[in-house]
């Protein structure tokens, strides 16, 4: 074997390293639940994806969990089913949004409009004390968050280092205020990175 085809292998091996998928299943047409390790770093992906050509290629429609913050929407999810079912009995809008922060940019927002779970990406503009949805997420209807969180059960039982996997831990106060996952825009919009 030449030179020059051994570290195209071993270029290729290490490429198929960067990336290994431990679980993936559908669990609504084009929408996965997805475990997968992807340089070092081990990710739960909700995502849409696209068929092109036969192949599967991934969307910007979903959100991208740690094992940490996958924790804290499985903590979340009795109460965004109640939430659901308040929407879902006619209950008057008390017209507050419910929105929970699940991580980094990423919250669980109920729409009260569609009637269903939005799991999206928001950032914060320069200058405003308000935070604003991205296109990076996914609508959820009532049916496909039961089927999802069926796959994300199936997903722990397959997977139980995810069931205690380490959430945030800060040593202290300043420790929390430099944390990106629990405050991704900062202390000054310290209320909007908490329930609203
Ligand atoms: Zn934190």
């Amino acid at each position: 074997m030449s030179e020059v085809s051994e570290q195209k292998i071993v270029k290729e091996e290490k490429t198929m390293q960067d990336s290994i998928t431990y679980f993936s299943e559908e669990f609504a047409p084009g929408k996965f639940v997805s475990y997968s390790r992807f340089k070092g770093q081990n990710f739960i992906h909700i995502r849409e994806y696209q068929n092109v050509e036969g192949r599967l290629i991934p969307t910007k429609r979903g959100a991208s969990f740690t094992p940490g913050r996958l924790r804290v929407l499985l903590a979340k999810t009795d109460e965004i089913d109640e939430q659901l079912k308040l929407i879902a009995s006619g209950a008057p809008c008390k017209g507050v949004q419910y929105k929970t922060h699940l991580g980094a940019g990423i919250y669980a927002a109920i729409d009260d409009k569609f009637n269903g779970v939005n799991l999206r990406r928001y950032w914060a503009p320069e200058g405003q004390a308000t935070i604003l949805a991205t296109k990076n997420g996914l609508f959820l209807a009532p049916f496909q968050w039961m089927s999802m969180k069926e796959k994300l059960n199936e997903l722990l039982a397959k997977h139980p280092e995810l069931v205690i996997a380490e959430t945030c831990f800060h040593q202290n106060q300043l420790g929390l205020l430099d944390c990106h996952e629990c405050l991704p825009f900062g202390w000054m919009l310290m209320d909007m990175n908490n329930e609203m």
